[in-house]
């Protein structure tokens, strides 16, 4: 535990229990709700935020309560990303003041974080290359409002922001580098490989994942119009996701927060 998270525990005096063992959570960053012993999914005190310990960087869980960057900063204002227009999500602030979604962060290939482990402050907004500015979301449908990323797909150039993408379902696959040379291939993680593609390019392997989700009541079989039929959902999640952040892009109170005096997050960042 460092001072800053000491801080924050001894100086709050929110409600403890922020480690449950709710097997439906899943990380809003990796979206997936696997869970180890030395990365679990943390649960924010004040807004529930669900986030595992490596992806928002919290490599020791305090021993009380535990809040996310967005509440401990901005506890009764919501913060918006300067990469996307979503409002909701896991927040870090910039090297510059400003707030982005860590997930924004990993995705935009010129970003970084200054802090590799306890990834923040996020830094390198200014080289994101100009183009990726003027981007159109093929989700939102916005175009120069944050920074967009572009099908992996040779010669599709559909663009858009990480957390529409996210909400949309596009398949989004991030996969740990390793050094290799070493025996076992199991050298130490040199960077990650990310693949995103838009609707009309993700592929299958997506489905598959999902069905599993849903205890299989969708048809895994490999009938000749599955194709067809997995591109007319994958339009259906896409409209779903539009209407999700038309409604929740807007500014106003994305949640209702306790607001705790700021007295008590008077310190600075390490
Ligand atoms: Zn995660
Ligand atoms: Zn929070
Ligand atoms: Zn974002
Ligand atoms: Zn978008």
């Amino acid at each position: 535990m460092d001072n800053f998270e000491k801080e924050s525990y001894f100086q709050s005096q929110v409600s403890e229990g922020h480690v449950l063992a709710d097997e439906d959570a899943i990380c809003c960053i990796c979206l997936d709700g696997e869970c180890h012993s030395n990365n679990v999914i943390l649960f924010c005190d004040l807004c529930n935020l669900a986030v595992h310990q490596e992806c928002y960087g919290v490599p020791h869980i305090p021993d009380g309560p535990w809040v996310c960057r967005r509440c401990l900063y901005s506890p009764s204002r919501a913060v918006s990303c300067c990469l996307c227009p979503c409002r909701r999500g896991a927040f870090k602030q910039t090297d510059d003041g400003d707030w982005a979604h860590v997930v924004c962060a990993l995705w935009i290939p010129e970003v970084g974080f200054a802090n590799s482990v306890f990834l923040e402050p996020i830094d390198s907004i200014d080289r994101v290359a100009t183009a990726r500015w003027k981007l159109t979301c093929c989700i939102c449908k916005r175009r120069g409002f944050g920074a967009c990323i572009q099908c992996h797909k040779t010669s599709c150039y559909t663009a858009f922001h990480v957390t529409c993408a996210q909400q949309a379902g596009l398949y989004m696959k991030v996969e740990p580098i390793r050094d290799v040379g070493t025996l076992s291939g199991d050298g130490p993680l040199t960077g990650f490989r990310k693949t995103a593609f838009c609707e009309q390019h993700s592929p299958k392997e997506n489905e598959a994942q999902e069905s599993s989700d849903n205890s299989g009541i969708e048809d895994d079989t490999t009938s000749p119009d599955s194709l067809a039929g997995y591109h007319a959902k994958m339009q259906e999640k896409v409209k779903h996701a539009r209407k999700l952040l038309a409604e929740n892009s807007h500014f106003g109170p994305v949640l209702s927060v306790p607001v705790i005096p700021s007295s008590r997050f008077d310190f600075t960042i390490v």
